[in-house]
């Protein structure tokens, strides 16, 4: 007999809803509160059709990655039993207890020796709602240690800090995806929807029909291509001065009287500096600082004024933008724009930030931040710490404080004072972080590693001990997409026999390490308990439950129980406690000088990274699914024929880009579509080809982002082709 489930897809933060039919009959989900007993070993394991499902914001659509996602589930390479690394550096397997005795050993032996802050967490976007909220808790009280941040951190985290500085909240879009389709004029930067989530851009059709789509990318990017038919606008700006073109549209907006100024006074605080701090950024100085025409920054902030009196305009922003060294401030120009428009808080308007990761929303929400707890809670406010200690059972006392956030957590691997034996979830920071070979050092000089993956990733490989999780449709769950509207994640099939969910390893080891309070293995056991410790947080679940989500009912938080919940935010007052949003006045800051070119040969150019259509973060699992690997098989470094024919490259030459931290050695591709003093490189491959070698592990002071997206880098012929 066929059975369906309906779920969403495993990647992106579109989490496009998607049916999974199998031609085996579905195994019942966990009973709460019993052992998980996975099936017998399935060598025939059927595999799962997968089909797009109508939802507001997919429409039944599907891409690439969404329509082969079923493919890893019975993929060969597949990890399923616990893997040790013997002293010949290579991975065997052992039991269940084994691995645990041995997780439980190194946790003991490195608390006693260095305290517990040398044990370290690193978490992951991917985890569902309640593995990132049981993390963060496993990781205070039953590891006691304050070292747990996630990945999160190199993608949202400025954008966060930036919503949190205007807003008092931070959620991705503060309405529903669909309000977008009604737009007349949507200004994105550093987002190429196009390619990383595709069925997005059925809700930008609206806008670019009416001549209302403007883009902001470096890159002619397929996104930016969109603008074509319906007379939008593309600015293609130096790499790293998004800041400066966003002060230079704000000052347009003020000069030339299209402000909104009944909102302004009414809503915001902070008008005044932001007035005095743009006035130098008039747009003839603002085009020979970004390269956009001073025409096409008028136009820009003509069509946002215009475009708000009449069907709504939207101001949206991503990781283009936001991986920055300044990116907490270049988000914060974007929402002062908004602001000076009016925009935020109105039912056709906004202000809104793509969030990235699967559950990149709700993984930044339940605690697994190295400065939070559940609810979005202050890890320092103690009148959070007192709520979650009482959901929790423990004295406040037992919660550490504030810890390390990402970059600083990941520099301090095997530093005396640093993090001697580490865990890792749902990430594979070996290619996905800046400043990747340090981090593979840093890997390398632990006394202990434990990896929860499905495969054999790069960081995996580095792993003492490798711990077989499952994957999305082996459990039951919850995600919060872009919008911050809950999702329940449906089991579809019966794991591998000796795969284990991450809630079920959490709860084996706390009782071995006789950690206070309960840990269920139970998902929507936890998400009971994560309810409770939201209440009357920003980010509240408490009145979300499983039957809700099953009944199809749609949950934007924040939904306090005996509400209903809150598709639109910030309609009548924003979150601070005086009801208006914050204008804070931000200047564009002096990046660190980058080493100089010692190489003759070679020419100095700015090195921007990106997503590809067929690959997902670090590629660990694209690039596991043979139809995208197909099309996608490797890194090729992007440039302008132009700059290429200076250095002798052609279409396919093998070249070497490299700077003080690292060389990649990839193929070129020779495209008008880029900028000719820019180069693009993909950061979903390993090796020779990985961009992250080449990316700096400086960070934004208020944020912890790292600067991904403007680095100096030498670009020459390689030495063999
Ligand atoms: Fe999955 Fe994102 Fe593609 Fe949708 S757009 S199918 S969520 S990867």
């Amino acid at each position: 007999m066929t059975k369906s489930a309906d779920t969403h897809c495993p990647y992106c933060a579109l989490q496009c809803a998607m049916t999974l039919k199998s031609p085996a009959e579905l195994t019942p989900a966990t009973e709460p509160g019993s052992v998980p007993v996975p099936a017998a070993p399935a060598p025939d394991l059927p595999l799962l059709e997968v089909s797009g499902r109508d939802f507001p914001t997919n429409r039944g659509g599907l891409c690439r990655k969404g329509w082969t996602s079923a493919t890893l589930l019975n993929h060969p390479g597949r990890v399923t039993e616990p893997l040790l690394k013997g002293a010949d550096g290579i991975h065997r397997p052992i039991g269940w207890d084994q691995a645990l005795a041995l997780v439980t050993t190194a946790v003991k032996d490195t608390r006693a020796k260095y305290g517990a802050d040398a044990v370290g967490v690193f978490g992951g976007g991917g985890l569902t709602n309640e593995k990132a909220y049981q993390l963060g808790k496993f990781a205070r009280l039953a590891l006691g240690t304050s070292r747990i941040d996630y990945n999160g951190r190199f993608c949202m985290s400025s954008a966060a800090a930036a919503g949190m500085r205007a807003f008092g909240v931070d959620r991705g879009l503060p309405f529903p995806l669909e309000d977008l389709d009604s737009a007349s004029t949507i200004l994105m930067l550093g987002s190429n929807v196009a390619e990383t989530m595709p069925p997005f851009v059925q809700h930008l059709k609206g806008a670019r029909d009416a001549g209302g789509l403007i883009i902001v990318d470096p890159r002619r990017s397929a996104t930016a291509a969109f603008t074509s038919d319906g007379g939008g606008l593309h600015l293609q700006p130096l790499p790293g001065t998004d800041l400066t073109l966003l002060l230079g549209l704000s000052h347009v907006v003020i000069h030339e009287g299209l402000a909104d100024q009944d909102f302004i006074d009414q809503r915001t605080s902070g008008y005044q500096a932001v007035v005095r701090s743009v006035n130098s950024f008039w747009p003839e100085r603002v085009q020979s600082l970004t390269g956009v025409p001073a025409e096409l920054i008028r136009e820009t902030a003509r069509r946002l004024a215009d475009g708000a009196r009449k069907g709504g305009s939207y101001i949206l922003t991503g990781r283009g933008v936001e991986q920055h060294v300044d990116g907490t401030d270049t988000a914060t120009a974007a929402i002062n724009l908004s602001l000076l428009l009016g925009l935020p808080g109105s039912r056709r308007s906004g202000y809104g930030t793509l969030t990235g990761q699967g559950n990149g929303q709700g993984g930044r929400e339940h605690g697994q931040k190295a400065d939070q707890l559940p609810g979005y809670r202050k890890i320092t406010d103690p009148a959070a710490r007192a709520h979650v200690a009482g959901v929790w059972g423990v004295p406040e006392e037992l919660i550490p404080g504030p810890g390390l956030p990402a970059v600083q957590l990941l520099k301090s691997l095997g530093k005396p004072d640093g993090v001697r034996c580490l865990f890792v979830h749902a990430s594979n920071i070996a290619v996905a972080s800046p400043d990747a070979n340090s981090v593979i050092a840093g890997l390398r000089s632990l006394d202990f590693l434990v990896v929860c993956d499905f495969f054999m990733s790069e960081t995996a490989a580095e792993a003492d001990l490798i711990l077989p999780v499952l994957q999305w449709a082996e459990e039951e769950g919850t995600l919060t997409n872009l919008e911050g509207r809950v999702l329940r994640r449906r089991r579809a099939l019966q794991p591998p026999a000796g795969a284990r969910s991450e809630l079920w390893i959490m709860a084996r080891l706390a009782e071995a390490l006789e950690a206070p309070s309960t840990y269920s293995e139970d998902p929507e056991t936890v998400f009971e308990e994560l309810r409770l410790a939201s209440a009357g947080g920003l980010a509240d679940y408490s009145g979300i439950d499983y039957a809700m989500l099953d009944r199809g009912e749609a949950a934007y938080w924040p939904y306090p129980a005996g509400s209903t919940g809150t598709p639109r935010l910030f309609l009548d007052a924003f979150a601070h406690s005086d009801g208006k949003a914050v204008m804070t006045a931000v200047t564009p800051r002096r990046r660190r000088t980058p080493a100089a070119n010692p190489d003759a040969a070679a020419k100095t150019m700015t090195l921007i990274t990106g997503r590809l259509l067929e690959h997902y973060q670090s590629g660990a699992q694209t690039r596991r699914v043979s139809e995208l690997l197909a099309s996608q098989p490797e890194a090729k470094m992007q440039i302008h024929p132009a700059a290429a024919a200076d250095m002798g490259i052609t279409a396919g030459s093998l070249v070497s880009v490299a700077n003080e931290r690292g060389e990649v050695v990839c193929r070129a591709e020779l495209s008008t579509a880029i900028r000719p003093e820019t180069v693009f490189l993909p950061f979903h491959f390993p090796e020779l080809e990985s961009a992250n070698r080449l990316t700096e592990a400086a960070t934004d002071p208020i944020s912890g982002m790292p600067e991904f997206k403007f680095n100096k880098v030498w670009v020459r012929l390689a030495a063999n082709q």
